[in-house]
């Protein structure tokens, strides 16, 4: 008998297992349809011998020391700040909007301070800041709006930004001055030898059983267990009673290049040419050296693997429903990026699923985190 059935072997089901078994002795199945554990967020090296993300380039970064603590117990990490350069009419230029950004794309030769008033004199104020549009045009006006985000936006998820939630364009931040990263958060790094590496650290537990390539529905008839933790879509998991939940899908294609390097940066977004949206070079992000080099263009699409919540107050509406459900299933923990309906980086799963942790264990979110650090502690003294 497993005290928990735990669905999913991303970052939502894993911590959970982790923690379950480490600090609460529970006995934990973990099993995953996926012949592989890390969920989106798996890595590794391919024919050639790079190291690959084959679910596209993923980046840590946080503000939460817990989140990093937390996580830096089964790997160590390299040093890595992002950076993305966009592809507009045959001039690569920083994303998130920055000084750089504007004097290229104007061609002007501001500083920070004209920057901020020559915005205000582009900007379009609104009234109320509700869809992807509103949040960019509102701060820098519909020239940069048009060159950098209409565009990618439509090919990302298919509908317009004025057609999605604030949030999805409010992720990329807008700067005066020349800072060219991608994220401001504390804490940006890599796992050192991949995210695959540290799953396995994270799991490799005498009260952990991983089991993969099986579909939840295949087993669940099978197999004894106290409590459900489900981290795949939570529409499937409810039998789509209320309508399907959208998601946006993505089509992968890997490539190897025959040279060290193939571009300046990670990642290169394709704001308003081709049908993909970004190209990634991963040794950027992995510091690995090679003669070759291994990069993936993401081409976005409505069917295949769940990858994106689609942000929209429509959507909200349907979630909310199975979320009344869920509310009524006390047996069964709905967490993750997909469970939970929610456009959230890996941290934010991470957060969410200690949370949950924590509430189940009866005890805070800190005490959940350092409790085996004590233990170990008080064995050690
Ligand atoms: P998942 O990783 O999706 O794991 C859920 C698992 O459940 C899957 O492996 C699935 O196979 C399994 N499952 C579902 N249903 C069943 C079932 N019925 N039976 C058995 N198994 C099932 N975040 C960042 O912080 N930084 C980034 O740079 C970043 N880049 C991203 C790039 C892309 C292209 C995408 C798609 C996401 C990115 N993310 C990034 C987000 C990150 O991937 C997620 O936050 C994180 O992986 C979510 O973890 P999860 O455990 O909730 O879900
Ligand atoms: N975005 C854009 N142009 C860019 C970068 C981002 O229009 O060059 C918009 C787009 O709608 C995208 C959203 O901002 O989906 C969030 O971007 P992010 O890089 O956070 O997306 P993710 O890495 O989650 O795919």
């Amino acid at each position: 008998m497993f005290d928990y059935l735990i669905v999913g072997a991303g970052f939502a089901g894993s911590v959970v297992a982790e923690r379950m078994a480490s600090v609460c002795g529970k006995k934990v199945l973990l099993i995953d349809r996926r012949k592989h554990v890390a969920g989106n967020a798996y890595d590794c090296l391919n024919a050639d011998g790079l190291l690959v993300h084959q679910y596209g380039p993923h980046i840590f970064h946080t503000n939460s020391e817990q989140v990093f603590q937390y996580l830096s117990r089964f790997t160590s990490w390299r040093p890595y700040e992002h950076r993305v350069l966009a592809s507009v009419d045959g001039k690569l230029v920083p994303i998130p909007i920055n000084l750089d950004t504007v004097n290229a794309l104007y061609g002007k030769q501001l500083n920070s301070l004209q920057l901020e008033a020559f915005l205000a004199s582009v900007a379009e104020p609104k009234e109320a800041v509700r869809s992807s549009e509103d949040v960019v045009v509102s701060k820098v006006g519909r020239y940069l709006y048009s060159k950098l985000f209409q565009g990618y936006t439509r090919k990302q998820w298919g509908i317009d930004a004025s057609q999605l939630d604030a949030q999805v364009t409010a992720r990329i931040p807008v700067r005066t001055d020349r800072d060219d990263r991608y994220f401001s958060d504390t804490f940006q790094a890599m796992p050192k030898l991949g995210y695959t590496h540290l799953f396995e650290n994270m799991l490799d537990h005498p009260n952990i059983k991983v089991e993969l390539g099986v579909d939840y529905r295949e087993i669940v008839r099978g197999v004894s267990f106290r409590e459900l933790v489900f981290t795949g879509p939570i529409d499937e998991y409810f039998g789509y009673r209320f309508g399907k939940l959208p998601y946006r899908s993505l089509r992968f294609a890997h490539k190897t290049i025959c040279k060290e390097r193939f571009q300046p940066v990670a990642v290169v977004n394709y704001p308003n040419d081709h049908r993909y949206t970004r190209i990634t070079e991963f040794k950027h992000l992995t510091g690995q050296i090679h003669a070759r080099t291994s990069i993936v263009y993401e081409y976005p699409c409505d069917h295949g693997d769940p990858y994106y919540p689609v942000p929209r107050a429509e959507n909200a509406a349907i979630y909310a429903k199975y979320a009344e459900l869920a509310r009524s299933s006390p047996d069964v923990h709905f967490v993750g990026r997909l469970a939970t309906y929610r456009y959230y980086n890996m941290d934010q799963v991470v957060a969410q699923a200690l949370t949950l942790c924590a509430n189940l264990a009866g005890v805070s979110r800190a005490e959940l985190c350092e409790s085996e650090t004590r233990a170990a502690a008080a064995s050690a003294a």
